[in-house]
């Protein structure tokens, strides 16, 4: 397989993330697109400011931190290619993906196009709105190979379209959709291009992405804590935004009849968080960029391939992966062997994988003719022979059905 960027995947340390990880030695684990398995280094850092609250109460615990909650904007511009100031954090990639999409101006005939990876947490809030506003939503078509048609998008943009909803990586596979070709053909246009990386971030490097709004999520690829979120929101697009929800964080209240509000990207962040979380999450980010996003995607490329073909390779397995750039997300079905029984019998041997459904991805489950797809998403953690270990499960239940 080739490598993208010429990288090995051997660059990273196999022995001494495995070490950092105590919940990959009690099975096999390939959820990293559901929940990952945190280091050592996040759980610590959430355990042991839970522990501080519990001593000095939870504003003097955060004060302490202040300068290493100060320093995880930079380091998410480090990671996401942006400044400090268009970070906010927040409590979920929805949570995220919300306030930015709510904050974008729509009026009667406007349209957002998406892809038919668009995931259904977006599309619920989408349809809603544009329903209530008078707007369309139209989905992007694919082409040949999965992926969103660039071509099709550039014959689709016109005045009307104030949004682009990218999902980089959909949910329910490893599709790696082409968002630099798509961001430029969008802001060609004037649209704004709101990416979806939540499951992107932490496995694909978005360091050389321009999209106006980036959401991601901290349990995912990041492998931080849960109730974790993050958002960028470019500077040059914040006077075309109006943030609804905003609070005593988001403005000040200057005088009785008077408020401000922010000029960051933090307009979109409350005032209250999960302190410990926050710092989990940071300390998730500064773990990834200590290994290297491109040699974080290179290994996780690799293990993917290597699960993928494996599984191929079995008579009655059928892998669903689309695209010709593929990530970490590997899908596919068992003849004769429901989805939900797949994972709960590779569960029985403690090799955890999970299901995705029509619910969460309906343009292009639907259009596909799928209902439930088995979902193994390895990490770089995930040593080759545990993925044998998983495709040989999978082997004995083509045997015994
Ligand atoms: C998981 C997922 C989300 C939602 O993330 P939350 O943190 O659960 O809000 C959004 N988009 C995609 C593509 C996802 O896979």
């Amino acid at each position: 397989m080739v490598e993208p960027r010429g990288l090995d995947p051997a660059v990273i340390d196999l022995h001494a993330v495995r070490a950092d990880t105590p919940g990959n030695h009690r099975g096999v684990f390939l959820d990293s697109a559901g929940s990952s398995l945190p280091p050592v280094q996040v759980l610590d850092e959430v355990v042991a400011h839970l522990r501080r609250e519990a001593e000095v109460g939870g504003y003097r615990a955060a004060t302490e931190r202040a300068d290493d909650l100060a320093a995880g904007y930079e380091d998410f511009a480090r990671l996401l290619g942006c400044e400090a100031d268009e970070v906010a954090f927040t409590d979920s990639a929805t949570r995220s993906w919300l306030v930015a999409f709510d904050a974008i101006p729509l009026a009667p005939g406007d349209r957002i196009l998406c892809t038919e990876a668009e995931y259904g947490g977006n599309a619920v809030p989408l349809l809603r709105r544009a329903a209530e506003v008078g707007a369309e939503v139209a989905p992007i078509p694919s082409d040949a190979t999965g992926a969103v048609d660039v071509q099709a998008l550039r014959t689709m943009l016109d005045e009307r379209v104030r949004l682009v909803s990218l999902v980089h990586v959909p949910t329910n596979g490893g599709l790696v959709n082409p968002a630099a070709a798509v961001i430029e053909a969008a802001h060609e246009a004037g649209a704004l291009v709101l990416l979806d990386a939540c499951q992107s971030a932490g496995q694909v490097d978005l360091s050389d992405l321009d999209a106006d709004i980036v959401t991601g999520t901290g349990r995912k690829w990041l492998r931080g804590p849960r109730g974790t979120g993050f958002l960028v929101v470019r500077g040059r697009i914040r006077d075309r935004l109006q943030p609804r929800q905003v609070d005593l964080h988001s403005g000040t209240w200057d005088a009785p009849d008077r408020f401000s509000l922010r000029p960051d990207a933090r307009v979109f962040e409350l005032w209250e968080s999960s302190v410990a979380d926050r710092l989990g999450l940071i300390a998730a980010a500064r773990y990834a960029l200590a290994l290297g996003v491109p040699n974080i995607e290179a290994a996780v490329r690799s293990r993917a391939e290597h699960l993928r073909s494996g599984l191929a390779n079995l008579p009655g397995v059928t892998i669903h992966d689309l695209g010709e750039v593929r990530c970490g997300l590997v899908t596919f079905t068992v003849d004769g062997v429901p989805p939900t029984e797949v994972r709960d019998r590779l569960a029985d041997q403690n090799i955890t994988v999970t299901v995705s459904g029509t619910t969460s991805t309906q343009y292009d489950m639907t259009r596909r003719g799928l209902d439930l797809i088995v979902r193994a998403s390895p990490h770089y953690f995930t040593s080759p022979a545990q993925l044998d270990k998983a495709i040989a499960s999978v082997r004995e239940l083509t045997r015994h059905p």
